[in-house]
């Protein structure tokens, strides 16, 4: 059958644009908290870059492992379904079919329908079917942990980037920083990230 149209739908990115969403927030506010608190205990410049790359290596190291566990204890939550509603559908496809074709007459249609529907759909793929309909589980939607792992630590290292870019101290840092601020203060609310280096720049001139 011809289609009609292509779609270009984003919902299958979930998995990875969650966790690099989740990495990069991360590596913005530890990096920034790590190297503010540093720099304002009057600790050296080259101090200040190392606490910077030492929070970019922990962060993402640490990202990536939060997200590898979560989203594996996700995996294993879902291959220990498939392999219960596989030996069901062993089992017992009777009583599969019925649950089946409840769910579809929940969704609308009339018992001979969803009777039919169900069969069809069983005789392609009773497996895949159940687990569409009854869980909820698609192969766009599976748990990825690696992937998960490796967006998160890459966002998170490329969001460090940003707060210690702009660590580097200039000769004029204090000038530098208290102009910075005032002018940027109005305009925090809708630019995090200058109030960010605003706030950091602010700790270096104190430095
Ligand atoms: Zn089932």
């Amino acid at each position: 059958m011809a289609r009609l149209h292509t779609e270009n739908h984003l919902l299958d990115r979930i998995g990875w644009l969650r966790a690099a969403v989740l990495g990069a927030n991360d590596g913005i506010v530890s990096t920034s908290s790590l190297v503010i608190g540093v720099a304002a205990a009057g600790a050296s410049s080259s101090a200040v870059m190392l606490t910077g790359t030492a929070g970019l290596v922990a962060g993402a190291m640490s990202m990536a492992a939060g997200e590898y566990v979560s989203v594996s204890s996700q995996a294993d939550a879902e291959s220990a379904d498939i392999a219960k509603e596989k030996a069901e559908l062993a089992t017992n496809p009777a009583f599969e079919r019925e649950e089946l074709t409840a769910i579809y007459q929940s969704r609308g249609l009339d018992r001979a329908l969803a009777e039919q529907v169900a069969d069809q759909l069983m005789a392609k793929d009773a497996l895949k079917a159940h687990l569409r309909d009854e869980l909820g589980l698609t192969e766009e939607m599976a748990a990825r942990p690696l992937q998960a792992a490796w967006a998160s630590a890459l966002a998170c290292g490329a969001s460090h980037a940003a707060p210690s870019g702009s660590a580097a101290p200039t000769e004029n840092a204090s000038a530098e920083a208290q102009a910075a601020c005032s002018g940027r203060a109005a305009i925090s609310s809708v630019s995090p990230n200058s109030s960010r280096r605003c706030a950091f720049k602010a700790s270096l001139a104190i430095n």
